[in-house]
């Protein structure tokens, strides 16, 4: 639509129609005239320059309704008389979403709603982008055309461009007066719902992440000068990142490290820098430069259905804020730790895990997230640090503001803003409890896991990033009884190479200090993906290719990560199991190749291990009629319960309306896992069960009633789980429990369990 400059097809919007929208609207806010004039001429310069029939702005009032204040080709009665509610039609869906709207039939939208007093029904194509100032929507930008045709990516930074420049004006009153533009009145008190990401409850105050750098100067009359400016911001922007790479603390394998590396590649990418000095050149200031590039990731990336892809740009738009912060000089603002609140509940629009590490924890109580998922690496490191957070909170920048009191349940997934009386003591009271909880766990930390009449219990925790290190002391666990290495990979950027597996697992190793590790080896498939490995689409991607399937058709991947945990571990115990082994023979492949790894080892000098132990994951339903074989071939098992039951019971483990449908501590699966308790006491092969029933104290202690003796848990679950282990008589539950099972015929054990529980005073 707008008329093209140069060769590239990609290229961002053509100079002339650029640079001749900037002068034009720099003209008419010089011109004398009140706020409604200039929006009336705005609409006609754009509609002129865009070769749009329609050009409108529509401007948000108190109650957050959106109402027309100015147009070129629809109705003119229609002017201050068409009013959208709160997120009504496509003009009021681009003001609830804060991003483009961009539709070739957007008559036919579900969303539309037609306004017969604005006469628009012969117009097809709608494309609509916010008028945004400091994250807060103050209105909407629209064009449309009659022939049905989707807008262009130049289109839509050009309108964002004129949003931009409309936006400035409208906050300094020069547009519409005052009244408008303000941000709204905010309620005393608002609950924002989201999704849990890492358990727990808490109160604090709201620290933004980053406050935002709100661009005031758009237009700048020396673009010479602008271009020194961006230059050289980039250039510190690279140097900055290579200092971090370089510093002591993230120049060791980490997760860290793989994100910065990231950046790095994307602050030297010349195609992203060209589009910034490309806009400066066309008038811009370098941060309305920057900002401007932004927008246009920001759309792609709300566009794109490839995960990979949107954290790519994700990472992207985080480069950008940092850049915005170097050019506006703001870089250090608002980061020092030592400004945090004691209760600090972080907000962010979007952040990388490295980002949080980069808090002080001993601060941080809650974490929200706008776009954050389950999923997300952010979350992965949440859980690892034990700070509540909710992800998906939908519009929550423009909610908070810094220093507002705040309430993070991250049960419910519910976020209280500046809560009443009432909702902050009902919330105290839960926290005090928790704590008070807390504390007595913390008492028992030195205490050995002992039953009371005298049966040791091994206590070990689930750990899969270098964060999760500090909870084995912290927790006083005996060691890692699962260590899930594709964590790693999975907030990689890259696949990593083989020298940085080898630090990464030495730095494990040497964090653990000599209390055991039990590394998995890498377990993708299903929902756990690797953003740079191409996975098929699959119907069934549990019962699908996952966990050692993909290691036994992708050898070379299991080798290296053999190799890596060999060098690693050069005068140290070494214990690796293999996940989702449903026949022998899938172990005995996997041994050949561990020992053909040990061997190439040996046979090149590498100091060796000072013991290496290959157990195999008892998590398919099909080992458990093959248990003798597989027993002695292994030299320990680790029972991942979670996978196990949901492949006895069919009933997928992520989808809710299933995964709970069968009691884990129903007959079926108790026997199965005491089938399995049995099989090793008789073959005396060490047994762990690592799935998430060994974290919960009354199925931790059914497992220990059907014969193990050994569990993993979350770091969170060893202080409630060691409580219950302290009070239990295993000879006496042992019994009751062996009672049961035999004359059980339906139902589950939970209830007797609960009640042989009580009666014995033992805490679950
Ligand atoms: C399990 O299946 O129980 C297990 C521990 O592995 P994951 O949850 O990682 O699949
Ligand atoms: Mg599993």
């Amino acid at each position: 639509m707008t008329r093209r400059g140069g060769d590239d097809p990609r290229s961002i919007p053509s100079e002339p129609a650029l640079r001749v929208i900037m002068r034009r609207l720099r003209e008419i806010m010089a011109e004398p005239g009140d706020g409604q004039a200039r929006l009336d001429k705005i609409v006609v310069q754009i509609s002129g320059l865009m070769v749009a029939e329609v050009c409108s702005i529509y401007l948000k009032r108190q109650d957050g309704s959106l109402e027309l204040f100015a147009t070129e080709g629809l109705n003119r009665e229609a002017v201050h008389n068409t009013r959208m509610k709160r997120g009504e039609g496509l003009v009021g869906r681009c003001a609830e979403l804060s991003h483009p709207v961009n539709e070739s039939d957007a008559q036919h939208h579900p969303a539309f709603s037609y306004r017969p007093e604005t006469g628009e029904e012969v117009y097809h194509s709608l494309l609509a982008v916010p008028i945004l100032r400091g994250g807060t929507v103050l209105g909407v930008l629209v064009v449309q055309n009659r022939t049905r045709r989707e807008y262009s990516d130049e289109d839509v930074e050009v309108l964002q461009t004129t949003a931009m420049v409309i936006a400035e004006h409208l906050g300094s009153g020069a547009v519409a007066g005052a009244g408008l533009g303000a941000e709204q009145e905010r309620p005393i008190s608002s609950l924002i719902k989201g999704e849990p990401i890492s358990d727990g409850i808490a109160l604090g105050h709201i620290v933004l992440h980053e406050p935002r750098v709100v661009v005031t100067e758009l237009l700048s009359s020396d673009p010479e000068a602008e271009l020194v400016r961006l230059d050289k911001a980039v250039e510190e922007l690279r140097t900055g990142l290579d200092d971090m790479l370089e510093q002591e603390a993230v120049s060791k394998a980490g997760e860290h490290r793989e994100v910065l590396e990231t950046y790095r590649m994307f602050a030297n990418d010349r195609g992203w820098v060209r589009r910034m000095r490309e806009a400066v050149s066309e008038g811009l200031t370098a941060e309305a430069a920057v900002e401007r590039v932004q927008n246009a990731t920001r759309a792609r990336m709300l566009r794109q259905n490839d995960p990979y892809w949107r954290e790519r740009l994700r990472d992207l738009d985080d480069l950008s804020d940092r850049l915005l912060r170097i050019v506006a000089g703001r870089l250090y603002a608002g980061k020092s730790n030592a400004d945090l609140p004691n209760d600090t509940i972080l907000v962010a629009r979007t952040m990388g895990p490295a980002e949080l590490l980069d808090y002080d924890r001993s601060r941080l109580r809650g974490l929200v997230i706008e776009d954050g998922s389950g999923q997300s690496h952010v979350a992965i490191v949440a859980k690892a640090l034990g700070i509540a957070a909710i992800g998906q909170a939908a519009r929550v920048i423009e909610s908070v503001q810094a220093g507002d009191p705040a309430i993070v349940d991250a049960q419910s997934g519910e976020l209280h803003l500046r809560p009443t009386n009432e909702v902050i003591s009902a919330y105290s009271d839960k926290v005090r409890l928790q704590a008070r909880r807390q504390s007595q766990y913390r008492q028992l930390r030195a205490k050995p896991a002992v039953t009371k009449d005298g049966t040791p219990i091994g206590m070990h925790i689930n750990a899969g990033l270098i964060v999760d290190m500090p909870s084995l002391k912290d927790a006083g666990a005996d060691g890692i009884g699962l260590f899930r290495t594709e964590l790693q990979f999975m907030i990689a950027s890259t696949f990593p190479r083989l020298d940085r597996q080898t630090q990464f697992y030495a730095q494990v190793l040497e964090e653990a200090d000599g209390r055991p590790v039990m590394f998995r080896s890498l377990d993708i498939g299903g929902d756990k993906t690797l953003p740079y490995m191409e996975q098929p689409r699959e119907d069934n991607p549990a019962l699908g290719w996952r966990g050692i399937r993909i290691s036994l058709d992708r050898p070379s991947v299991l080798r290296g990560q053999f190799r890596a945990l060999l060098r690693a571990a050069a005068g140290r115990e070494l214990s690796v199991m293999i996940p989702m082994i449903s026949t022998v023979g899938e172990f005995e492949a996997a041994r050949q190749l561990f020992d053909r790894e040990r061997e190439f080892s040996r046979k090149h000098g590498y100091p060796e291990p000072a013991s290496v132990r290959l157990g195999a994951m008892i998590e398919v339903p099909s080992v458990l009629f093959e248990l003798d074989a597989l027993l002695a071939r292994a030299d320990f098992v680790s029972i991942g319960s979670n996978d196990l039951l949901q492949y006895l019971y069919a009933a997928d483990r992520a989808n809710p309306r299933v995964s709970g449908r069968y009691d884990v501590l129903a007959p079926a699966g108790l026997r199965a896992l005491k089938a399995i308790a049995d099989a090793c006491r008789r073959r005396n092969v060490p047994a762990t069960v690592c799935g998430e029933i060994a974290g919960r104290p009354l199925e931790a202690m059914a497992l220990l009633g059907i014969g193990f003796r050994s569990l993993s848990m979350a770091p969170a679950s060893i202080g409630p789980v060691k409580a219950m282990v302290l009070s239990l008589d295993l000879g006496r539950l042992t019994e009751f429990v062996g009672g049961e099972l035999e004359t059980i015929v339906e139902g589950s054990l939970r209830e007797p369990l609960r009640r042989f529980a009580e009666g014995d005073s033992i805490e679950i």
